[in-house]
């Protein structure tokens, strides 16, 4: 029987390093969700559409196929065909990503693809609306959660090993822009699901945080 374990939280807190040692050691398939609305972000942004643009978002959907898919244990994400999986990963895209993510049209666009993965797969996701809105009986649900300083801290160390030139300023000023507007969209908000176990990691290193989830995984599947 597949069973999934939903991860959601602000950006930054460490959902995808976590998630992904999880899924190795229980060997279950890591799905980063947040990519599949990046990639819909990076379509919008080629085609020279402001992303704040509704109508003309929705009228895009129509020639975007997203194909998610693991090739050697890794999750890889298709733009009608092309691997962009490298490409997504940059400020710019993050918030295209947040502003398309609050159309409902978009939600609507992913929802089977998430649903489909889990269905025949057991999985770790992670995303912001999996425990509330994607997989509302997961068998664990965790939220993920760091005080905004410390989230960018990681972000920006993340961005300045690929040479990106954001300043730590600009990381945290996005990062608290994104995770407002996040939590205050009207459809599937950023919001702790009533049956999620709260974790702040602020302060902690990889490996306490790691051990603390696995803690609580542990415990919700012996439940
Ligand atoms: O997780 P990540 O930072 O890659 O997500 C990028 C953006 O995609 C988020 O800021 C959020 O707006 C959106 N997202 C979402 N629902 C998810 C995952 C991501 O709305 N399940």
């Amino acid at each position: 029987m597949n069973y999934a374990i939903a991860i959601d939280g602000p950006a930054g807190a460490g959902k995808s390093t976590i998630a992904k040692i999880l899924a190795k050691e229980l060997e279950l398939i890591y799905v980063d969700t947040g990519a599949l609305y990046r990639t819909i972000g990076c379509h919008i942004l080629r085609q020279g559409i402001d992303p704040a643009d509704e109508a003309a978002v929705v009228a895009a959907l129509d020639g975007i196929k997203v194909e998610l898919v693991h090739r050697e244990g890794e999750q890889r994400v298709l733009l009608n065909g092309e691997d962009v999986s490298g490409e997504i990963r940059t400020p710019a895209i993050s918030m295209a990503a947040s502003r398309v993510s609050a159309i409902p049209a978009v939600r609507a666009f992913l929802l089977q693809t998430q649903r489909d993965i889990a269905a025949t797969h057991s999985v770790v996701m992670d995303g912001r609306d999996i425990g509330t809105v994607i997989l509302p009986n997961a068998k664990v649900k965790i939220f993920l959660t760091a005080s905004p300083e410390s989230r960018a801290t990681r972000r920006f160390a993340e961005l300045q090993e690929k040479g990106d030139p954001a300043t730590y300023e600009e990381v945290l000023a996005d990062m608290i822009k994104r995770d407002y507007d996040d939590s205050h969209r009207e459809i599937a908000p950023l919001r702790q699901a009533e049956d999620a176990v709260p974790v702040d990691t602020s302060g902690d290193t990889l490996e306490q945080s790691v051990a603390r989830i696995r803690a609580v995984v542990r415990q919700q599947l012996e439940k």
